[in-house]
């Protein structure tokens, strides 16, 4: 399975898209703002065909294009404690026109989650089995999907290289999040790589040693 990482939108958010060489299927994990732009008909171009769309959160910046995947046949995953931000996103609008002027109502468009997940579930794409653990306290319903196969996981904004994702966003609970960064993240096998919603790839041994905000 090859993983590329593609940053985009406002807020530098990282999507993953997740390929198989052999069967030309692909995935996607989170479609920030402009992905449509940039993802959509490059995958068409490479022969690829999109089976699945994996969002890690509702937040805007890691949801706000993923209605332009939509489309028969392809899973969209996402975990139900966010369906506000996915069905209803305009209502979060105004606390992001406040950071990124020039959003209008038209960016704010929301998504059909086709199969709601949580702790525990497992699913095939690609050939792989894929494990959702729950991994709340940035927001409600953020979800890490992690691949045993290919010792990969997709943690959303939980935890990053070096740092932890914001706990004082509506719904966010610093507690919450260090008790899922210590009992869904840190339990990961060490070699897990984390490919993060921000910022550079990890893995789960290297931040039980030196992540600062987090101890094991
Ligand atoms: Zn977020
Ligand atoms: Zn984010």
């Amino acid at each position: 399975m090859n993983v590329e990482c593609i940053t985009l939108g406002p807020l530098e958010t990282n999507s993953y898209l997740l390929s198989d060489d052999a069967t030309r299927r692909c995935v996607l994990v989170d479609a920030p703002p402009e992905a449509g732009e940039h993802l959509l008909s490059g995958i068409r171009e490479r022969g690829l065909t999109l089976d699945a769309l994996l969002l890690t959160h509702g937040h805007w910046d890691h949801m706000a294009d993923a209605h332009l995947f939509e489309a028969p046949g392809v899973r969209v995953f996402g975990h139900r404690d966010d369906v506000l931000c996915y069905e209803e996103p305009e209502r979060f609008m105004f606390f992001y026109q406040m950071g990124i002027p020039g959003l209008t109502e038209a960016d704010f468009r929301p998504v059909k989650i086709t199969n709601w997940v949580g702790e525990g579930d497992t699913f095939e794409l690609l050939g792989k089995t894929f494990e959702v653990r729950h991994v709340p306290g940035h927001c409600p319903g953020n979800i890490l999907f992690y691949c045993a196969g290919d010792n990969v996981a997709f943690p959303g904004d939980a935890i990053f290289k070096g740092s932890v994702g914001r706990s004082d966003l509506p719904g966010g609970s610093w507690p919450t999040l260090l008790k899922s960064i210590r009992e869904r993240i840190y339990t990961l096998p060490v070699g897990t790589v984390l490919f993060p919603g921000h910022g550079e790839p990890t893995t789960v041994g290297g931040e039980m040693r030196s992540n600062p905000y987090a101890r094991p």
